[in-house]
């Protein structure tokens, strides 16, 4: 599926785990492994390691998310995809209802480095491209550590990568990226800059 802005991205996933939740008759649980998480541009090589000695699960994701963010000392306010999950009846990000067995919140002093990748003009359409081209940054492969695997290609929602024209990086069509930067995440070799034009 290909998605035009990032809260596209955003809803695209919430409507993939409503439909999880909807057409299971089992119950769900998630689990997250945060025994050693990634800060700044994770998953991938550009993220860098840091122990939060915690393994989160719950039978409601969005819950387990709030809880990660906050065990990462992260600001949950910032969560579009936890607001927007609750406001969607999806499941609870709000401390005051989820119930939290094992170690107290207050117990971690996690304090995560957040991506440099979130976008604040996210809801922007692609029809806004020469502004967003100027103030938004863009995800960019460096030539030189560049092996052209193609997984940022594999990965990117709104297909917008191609292969390379030069044999040295992948070509990346600026005017319909949507700037969720899933390539630098998942890049294996830490490949991808941000560059911003003017501002
Ligand atoms: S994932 Fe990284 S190394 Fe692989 S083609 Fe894309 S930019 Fe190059
Ligand atoms: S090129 Fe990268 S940042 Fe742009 S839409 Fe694709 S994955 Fe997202």
């Amino acid at each position: 599926m290909k998605t035009e802005t990032e809260a596209e991205f955003m809803s695209f996933l919430l409507d993939l785990y409503s439909s999880f939740l909807y057409s299971k008759k089992d119950r769900i649980v998630s689990i997250m492994d945060g025994i050693i998480g990634l800060e700044g541009e994770g998953p991938g090589k550009s993220g860098k390691p840091v122990s939060a000695k915690a393994v989160i699960a719950g039978m409601d994701a969005l819950a387990v998310d709030s809880v990660a963010i906050r065990v990462a000392g992260l600001d949950l306010r910032k969560s579009e995809l936890c607001i927007e999950g609750e406001r969607r009846s999806l499941g609870y990000s709000s401390a005051d209802k989820i119930d939290i067995f094992g170690v107290l919140l207050s117990e971690f002093d996690n304090k995560f480095i957040p991506p440099k990748t979130k976008s604040f003009l996210g809801k922007m359409p692609i029809s806004t491209y020469f502004l967003k081209n100027l103030v938004v940054k863009k995800p960019v492969p460096d030539k030189e550590k560049c092996t052209l695997c193609y997984q940022c290609r594999t990965i990117c929602p709104a297909g917008v990568i191609d292969k390379s024209a030069d044999g040295r990086i992948p070509f990346y069509d600026y005017k319909k990226c949507i700037r969720c930067y899933c390539c630098m995440e998942i890049c294996p070799e830490g490949a991808i800059d941000l560059r911003r034009k003017i501002l």
